[in-house]
């Protein structure tokens, strides 16, 4: 079932790690896509796969309590959390977007990778405006401040996964 789920990757990416433990399911299925669309797309396609194998298949987002999406992601080995916080990975960088697919169905889980994307980059925190990347963390108030503007300068200025 995992080489079928991970045919169906082409331009995304694909990662499988355990259920949170107070939830009802068995594997996440963590989906990484440069565009809504294709995510979106792919997401769905999965569903039906699992729901076509009858398994329940349940789509969640980072809204919804107790999921936490950048853990689900960095626990499937996609990529790891950067200076921003936010999770990069090797194929888009900072520029993935991510669905979560919750699944009865039992899955191998992947073998842990090792990142280490930023070493000496400080390209995030030396182009935000508003200073909200720092050694410390990240600054949320002062990210949405300048989020009203549409700022995603952080993102546009990571290195790793550029041009791919
Ligand atoms: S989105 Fe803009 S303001 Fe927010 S952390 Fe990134 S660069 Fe800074
Ligand atoms: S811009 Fe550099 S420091 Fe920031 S997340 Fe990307 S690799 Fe890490």
């Amino acid at each position: 079932m995992k080489q079928e789920i991970t045919e169906f990757a082409e331009d995304t990416i694909i990662g499988f790690t355990r259920a949170p433990p107070d939830s009802d399911f068995e594997s996440a299925i963590v989906i990484g896509a440069p565009s809504l669309e294709m995510l979106e797309g792919l997401t769905r396609q999965i569903k039906m796969y699992l729901t076509t194998k009858g398994h329940f298949a349940e789509e969640v987002s980072s809204i919804e309590e107790g999921i936490d999406i950048k853990r689900l992601a960095t626990s499937a080995s996609l990529g790891a959390i950067g200076k921003s916080t936010l999770v990069i990975t090797p194929e888009f960088g900072p520029r993935a977007r991510f669905s979560v697919i919750l699944t009865d169905a039992v899955i191998d889980v992947d073998e842990p990778r090792e990142f280490d994307f930023c070493k000496d980059c400080n390209a995030c925190i030396e182009a935000c405006p508003a200073g909200a990347i720092t050694d410390s963390g990240y600054d949320r108030a002062a990210c949405e401040h300048t989020r009203g503007n549409i700022c995603v300068l952080c993102i546009a200025a990571c290195p790793v996964g550029k041009g791919k």
